[in-house]
């Protein structure tokens, strides 16, 4: 959902405090909607709900974000396209820097972080690609799902080696009996 305008990102932390307590660690807490747009677009995986239990510090010129974050997701199973919800937890431990490393460390305003990047890409590599309901999940129900997502088996006949002409006259025989 996006914020109203003017409202601040809930990613978005002051780090005053942390700056005048350099080493001293400040918990960064809450259970969040996930940013705008963070999907799997390919698998339509995405992110339900966020919970972060982070701690930021600050280390000389950095800010250090380290903790766990629990990602719920939602999506549905590679088999049987059922919908599924699910979680992953990941551990991360992240840096900002004023002059960020391209693909390696994250950017640090003066008096704020924006931790969003972060979670952004946190999320997007660590949803499951192609989810399954479970390990043994059977695939599309047959009832459900009829032959617009499992094709219709071959015919027996098609099956079986060419019969002998023999035994094909008498199976015509037979067919004609019933
Ligand atoms: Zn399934």
């Amino acid at each position: 959902m996006a914020l109203p305008r003017g409202a601040r990102s809930p990613y978005i932390v002051d780090i005053t405090p942390l700056k005048r307590q350099p080493g001293k660690q400040r918990p960064f807490d809450a259970t969040l909607a996930p940013p705008d747009g963070v999907a799997l677009e390919t698998a339509e995986v995405r992110a339900t709900e966020l919970r972060f239990d982070l701690q930021l510090e600050v280390a000389g010129e950095e800010l250090i974000a380290q903790g766990v974050i629990d990602i719920g997701w939602r999506g549905p199973c590679r088999r049987c396209l059922e919908d599924q919800d699910g979680a992953t937890t990941v551990e991360v431990q992240e840096i900002f820097q004023k002059a960020p490393i391209e693909g390696e460390t994250y950017p640090l305003d003066e008096d704020q972080v924006d931790l969003e990047p972060m979670v952004r890409e946190v999320v997007l590599l660590n949803m499951p690609v192609a989810p399954l309901c479970r390990v043994d999940c059977p695939g599309p129900d047959p009832d459900r799902f009829p032959t617009s997502v499992v094709p219709d088996p071959e015919p027996d006949d098609a099956a079986q080696p060419p019969a002998d002409p023999r035994w094909a006259a008498l199976a015509e025989l037979t067919f004609d009996d019933t």
